[in-house]
């Protein structure tokens, strides 16, 4: 769409062109919902991350995609930057505007749109929460009367489920459902320019919502998946369910060596587990999880010698008692064979008082929060060859001692308050998801400034590796120029779609802002 003829003073952050603006954005949604006032202004410029952003000059609540078009449209004609935010809990701050402009909260778009009991699949705004889209979800059946559900990351039940799709999410159930983003079935997006896409295969004449992933022809969904609203602002995604098996049980198992050896014991089972196709869910814990939640009055070296650095998560799952306990036979022999005992879940869960029940990850789902950190958490993470994990864990922990570690002498690389996650083994355990988590206390400068040191540090390591990242995430988005003719060519379509750059411009290092 051409922008229409305005003078010089109705473009860009210039505080008449801006009054303007919020004029003509109060016409279309309503006085109501849009502001300038500093007080909520101020919301929008931190999050849990180590990014800082700046204040946004106006904030835009829209309520449908006919809305958010609008919205896109006048900041497209007056050259004021947009920041798409659904429910700001990404780990690379990248919700965070870093030039201003209009910040389009998306969180007066919550509705379900549809749920699709045949076609199993279920249909969502930005601000549907995972906690919600799991409850809609379970009210439908399919197959034999079977509960549907979602594929949901293992975060707070008020994430919302839209943005962690397109945002490359992904689970400790990936290694049966794959990854959150190949469970994408169509997609509508508003364009930089105000123009409205449909993606996948809705985009196709009376196709609807047919459970598969991709559009007619070079399918172009992917242009748009992790690219933080640089391309656009998605309004509503549907995406696959699967049916929720009636019998499932969970299991914390330990290895019984230590150390780097440990880790290799539980690779070993991912890689026996993935391969066999048994498990529904599985995650290789860290000893932090444990320790982050342990009540302020007790002291974590206090705990280290009960919880592992390295453990499994598992959840197996069946249609009967009968077959869950035939992979439970399976999966506790391959489990010896490794060196890991099944440990009581129940008297852990008493010991540290935290949640340890099978449904814990549907409760995390329904509850506000996932866990009680120490301070704020980060992590950077990425997909990686599972069998040359134990490669990267040496630089990690090398990086850990050298940059995380605070000088100390009481404090170890075990209560240095970082650990690794595994998740949902991929390909039959060739590749898994990788997560290195840092527990940081925002409001302490040496904190601040070792986590960001640290962050930069592990993703020239994931780089070095050849660790591809999960996210943009704090830490990983400085290395992308280094990707040669692909990022340039990333450069390239934004430039083309966004000539005047106002659609994100600083969510990755695209070339700065093209506005005003
Ligand atoms: C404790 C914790 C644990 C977590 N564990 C996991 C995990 O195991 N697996 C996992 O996958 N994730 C995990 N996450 C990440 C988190 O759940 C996802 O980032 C989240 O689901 C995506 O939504 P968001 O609220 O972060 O999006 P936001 O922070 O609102 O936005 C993320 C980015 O997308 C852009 N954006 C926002 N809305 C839109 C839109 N509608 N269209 C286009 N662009 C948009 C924003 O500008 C920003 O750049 C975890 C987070 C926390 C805090």
């Amino acid at each position: 769409m051409e922008a229409p003829e305005l003078k010089q003073a109705e473009l860009g952050l210039t505080t008449d062109n801006l009054r303007i603006v919020h004029e003509k954005i109060a016409a279309v949604l309503g006085r109501q919902w849009v502001s300038d006032d500093p007080a909520v202004l101020t919301c929008y410029f931190r999050d849990f991350t180590a990014r800082v952003g700046k204040w946004p000059n106006l904030v835009a609540l829209p309520s449908t995609t006919e809305e958010v078009q609008a919205v896109v449209r006048i900041a497209h004609a007056h050259r004021v930057p947009v920041v798409p935010y659904s429910t700001g809990f990404n780990h690379g701050g990248t919700a965070l505007p870093q030039w201003g402009g209009i910040l389009v909260d998306l969180k007066r778009m919550d509705k379900v749109l549809a749920v699709d009991e045949e076609g199993m699949t279920i249909t969502l705004q930005p601000y549907v929460q995972n906690a919600r889209t799991y409850a809609m979800a379970n009210c439908f059946s399919a197959l034999q009367g079977l509960p549907l559900k979602p594929a949901l990351p293992m975060t707070m039940g008020s994430a919302s489920t839209l943005c962690n799709y397109v945002s490359r999410g992904f689970s400790a159930i990936a290694g049966k459902h794959g990854g959150h983003s190949e469970n994408i079935v169509n997609m509508t997006w508003v364009l930089p320019d105000g123009e409205i896409l449909k993606l996948g295969p809705g985009s196709f004449p009376n196709v609807g919502d047919v459970p598969v992933q991709f559009g007619p022809g070079p399918d172009i969904s992917g242009m748009f998946i992790s690219a933080d609203g640089m391309m656009g602002i998605c309004t509503e995604i549907t995406i696959k369910l699967f049916p929720e098996q009636a019998h499932e049980k969970l299991y914390y198992l330990v290895p019984s060596r230590q150390g780097d050896e440990a880790l290799e014991d539980c690779i070993e089972f991912f890689y026996r587990m993935s391969q066999a196709n048994l498990m529904l869910f599985i995650y290789k814990m860290c000893h932090t999880d444990a320790l982050v939640m342990l009540p302020d009055e007790m002291n974590p070296a206090d705990f280290m010698h009960m919880i592992p650095e390295h453990a499994v998560m598992l959840i197996l799952a069946g249609l009967t008692p009968e077959e869950l306990e035939i992979k439970e036979q399976i999966t506790l022999n391959l489990a010896q064979e490794c060196g890991l005992t099944p440990a009581d879940v129940e008297m852990l869960a008493q010991m540290i008082g935290i949640n340890m029940h099978k449904d814990m990850f549907k409760k995390i789902y329904q509850a506000g929060k996932v866990m009680k950190p120490k301070g704020s958490f980060q992590w950077i993470a990425g997909y990686y060859r599972l069998d040359r994990v134990p490669e990267l864990m040496k630089d990690y922990k090398d990086i850990v001692v050298r940059y995380w570690k605070p000088s100390d002498p009481r404090i170890s690389y075990e209560l240095a308050m970082s650990g690794t996650h595994m998740q949902g083994p991929l390909q039959f355990g060739r590749a898994t998801t990788i997560e290195f988590d840092f527990w940081w206390d925002p409001g302490n400068p040496e904190d601040v400034k070792r986590a960001i040191v640290t962050l930069r540090q592990m993703g020239e390591m994931m780089m070095r590796h050849g660790a591809i990242f999960a996210k943009n995430l704090v830490g990983t988005y400085e290395l992308l120029p280094r990707l040669g003719v692909y990022y340039d060519l990333v450069c390239r379509v934004k430039a083309m779609m966004d000539p005047l750059n106002i659609m994100h411009p600083d969510v990755m290092p695209v070339g700065g802002p093209g506005f005003g």
